[in-house]
């Protein structure tokens, strides 16, 4: 992902209105805190508004926003995308202690994991451009994205820099729970929390972009709950295909109310079919775990206005009642078993047969 495709300003961020409020107060009064904490779920625009931010720090025509089209604002966008270029290349080199040669920062600056973690020699490289003049922009800005994946040996590193906030650059701290990174780093940031996407304005993308017919839009907006990132990359074949073993597998139990009523063909079919694809097993779960957790909305308060799959309502209904609280939690305690047995490599088919039986022979 190339990061100028927001040329366009503060106005074209979607949701989020109170951080992004709190975003331009800070730039139109000049008191930008040194180290700031965007914190919040994932796909909502958090590093977008990070970048945003370090545009509108060095635009030359504008205060509280940026135009895009200046020198500064090109700069910026050329840094950004150098910077993702040379992040690419680093990511593609197989001996991954090799990754952080030779690192060079720009003024602006995103700093992400080059393998799992955000290494020592980042932040240290971090360290050592902060304390300095920018050579090109007015202010240097140094955005550190998923700072939870910060390498425990350069968390101290990262806290010194807090510490003693330098005076030429402004740090920007991205992660989806700030409680998953160290209170003392938190403690040194001016924390700004981001919440979902609200459905209306994802709905409002989806029917700009189009790829979603009218008919399955509120579907595809509860699925990508409040992530305007998932929205955007929202596939409705791919989650039907995904989807329609659980159903039939759903059906089965649900609609068999002794063992001797189960049609146990369907259900093995399906589940074999669930088993089939396992590189996106986790993903094949997930979409179990939602379907459950609608299921259990339902049953306990027979209220359908929060659910996802919204499609599937009539049959929710009819599915919960027969199998019951009780039901419905050995389905997903089934659900975590097979989860764990997936981390230990184990057979997933027989698993979810063996949960199906349990369940009605109870
Ligand atoms: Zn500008």
């Amino acid at each position: 992902m190339l990061h100028n495709d927001y040329i366009m300003g503060f106005d074209t961020f979607l949701g989020n209105p109170q951080a992004v409020r709190l975003v331009r107060g800070m730039l139109a009064s000049g008191r930008l805190p040194g180290a700031l904490l965007l914190a919040g779920p994932d796909g909502v625009g958090k590093k977008t508004l990070a970048l945003m931010m370090a545009k509108a720090l060095n635009c030359e025509r504008r205060r509280d926003d940026f135009c895009g089209e200046c020198h500064n604002c090109r700069k910026a966008g050329e840094m950004l995308a150098a910077g993702h270029e040379d992040l690419e290349r680093r990511r593609a080199i197989k001996d991954s202690g090799r990754r952080a040669e030779g690192l060079v920062y720009f003024d602006l600056q995103l700093i992400e994991p080059i393998t799992r973690y955000i290494l020592i020699e980042q932040v240290r490289q971090l360290r050592n451009i902060a304390y300095t003049r920018p050579f090109e922009l007015r202010r240097r800005v140094l955005i550190v994205d998923q700072a939870q994946a910060v390498h425990w040996q350069a968390v101290d590193l990262l806290l010194k820099v807090l510490e003693e906030p330098p005076d030429t650059t402004t740090l920007i701290l991205v992660c989806p729970n700030a409680f998953e990174l160290r209170s003392t780093i938190r403690s040194r940031c001016s924390q700004i929390q981001f919440v979902p996407v609200e459905d209306a304005i994802v709905a409002s993308l989806l029917e700009k972009e189009g790829r979603v017919n009218a008919a399955r839009r509120a579907l595809a907006v509860r699925a990508a709950a409040g992530s305007v990132a998932r929205a955007k990359s929202f596939d409705l074949a791919e989650f039907d295909r995904r989807r329609k073993p659980w159903v039939d597998f759903f059906d089965a139990v649900g609609r068999a109310g002794k063992p001797a009523d189960v049609d146990w063909r369907a259900l093995f079919d399906s589940t074999k079919a669930l088993t089939e694809d396992r590189e996106s097993f986790e993903e094949t779960l997930g979409m179990g775990y939602s379907l459950l957790s609608d299921l259990i909305y339902i049953l306990e308060t027979s209220d359908d206005t929060r659910i996802t799959h919204v499609d599937l309502v009539p049959r929710f209904k009819a599915w919960a009642p027969k199998l019951g609280l009780a039901g419905l939690e050995a389905l997903k305690e089934g659900l975590d078993e097979a989860y764990r047995s997936q981390i230990r490599n184990a057979n997933q088919q027989l698993g979810l047969e063996a949960l199906a039986i349990g369940l009605l022979t109870r």
